[in-house]
This record gives structure tokens, sequence and C-alpha cells, in this order.
């Protein structure tokens, strides 16, 4: 079960191409600047099954990526990361946002780093509003970085997408 604001079946600003966006609801950064914080107070939106969610995802048959808003989605970490794994089951490309950074997650509790193992892209890290940015692709401030988690995992260090669709090149 997650606790959500919202689902979005069609975005386009929450990485490459037409994917679909699921807003957690909650989030413990209250970042000055935030854009959803109608997101921050936890325990106020949806609570949605996961299965039921990945059934709402699966009925758009031009989108084949699957963003994790927020909110902040390593506050149920457990119920993402159920859901990462039914879609990468699916043939999608999960990416997350989130206002820890990849190495907090790194050494975060068993089902963070779980649900960090899962996905494919992370954004990391708060949004900063003296760092704000509209220059950055699916980025809102330059300290967010967008890395390539898998592969960050085999290198033991955060590897950075600085090519590709990520940054903006189609
Ligand atoms: S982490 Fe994201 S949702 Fe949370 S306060 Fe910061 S910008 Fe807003």
């Amino acid at each position: 079960m997650l606790d959500l604001a919202g689902i979005v079946e069609d975005s386009i600003v929450d990485g490459p191409g037409i994917r679909a966006t699921v807003f957690c609801q909650g989030c413990p950064h209250h970042c000055e600047g935030c854009h959803n914080p109608e997101t921050w107070e936890f325990g106020r939106g949806t609570k949605m099954e996961v299965e039921k969610i990945a059934q709402i995802l699966r009925s758009n048959p031009l989108c084949r990526g699957v963003t994790f808003s927020g909110g902040e989605p390593f506050t149920q970490p457990e119920g993402f990361a159920k859901l990462a794994r039914i879609l990468k089951d699916s043939g999608y490309e999960v990416a997350s946002y989130s206002g820890y950074t990849y190495e907090q997650l790194l050494h975060g509790t068993k089902a963070q780093r779980e649900l960090l193992e899962t996905i494919d892209i992370l954004i990391d890290g708060p949004f900063i509003l003296s760092q704000k940015t509209l220059e950055t692709p699916f980025r809102g401030s330059r300290n967010q970085r967008i890395i390539d988690v898998k592969k960050s995992l085999i290198l033991g260090s955060p590897v950075e997408v600085t090519k590709g669709r990520w940054i903006g090149e189609y």
C-alpha cells in the first residue's frame, strides 16, 4: 500500500520521453521554494494498492518509463520498491527523485537500499533555492545529480549521466 499525492499518466517533465509520474505523499525535507508543498504532510494522500497503481500505469501503451516524485518516495521505500520491481519485470525504465543524496540512501535503511537497488536512475538531493536553474533538464537546482544507479552500484561510487536523453539530447 502506498500513500500518494497523485499519478500523472503522461508527463514529459520528469524524465525523457512520455512517462508516468507517481507522486508520493509526505516529505521531511521542506526545501525553501519547493513546487509541491502540498505533498509534505504525511498520511494525507490517497491510499492505493501497489498492484492497482501498476495496473493504471500499464494502461497507457505509449508510456515506457515511470518516475517516482514527491514528496519523498524514500519515506515509503517498501511500497515503492515493490512497485519498481513490478514495473521492471514489465520492461519499464524506473527513475526516482529524492531529497536525500545517493550517498545517504546507500547508507540508509535496508528498505531504502532495496528501493535504490531496484531503480535505474536517481535524481538526488534537495531543491536549493540559491542554486535554482532552468538550464539543467529534469532538475530544479544545480546541486541535483542524475545518477545511473546500476553503474554506480557496480563501480562503488556515484556515476552521473553526462550524455544522452537524460540530459536533454534526443
Ligand atoms: S525534497 Fe522535493 S518535495 Fe520535498 S521539500 Fe524538497 S523539493 Fe519539495
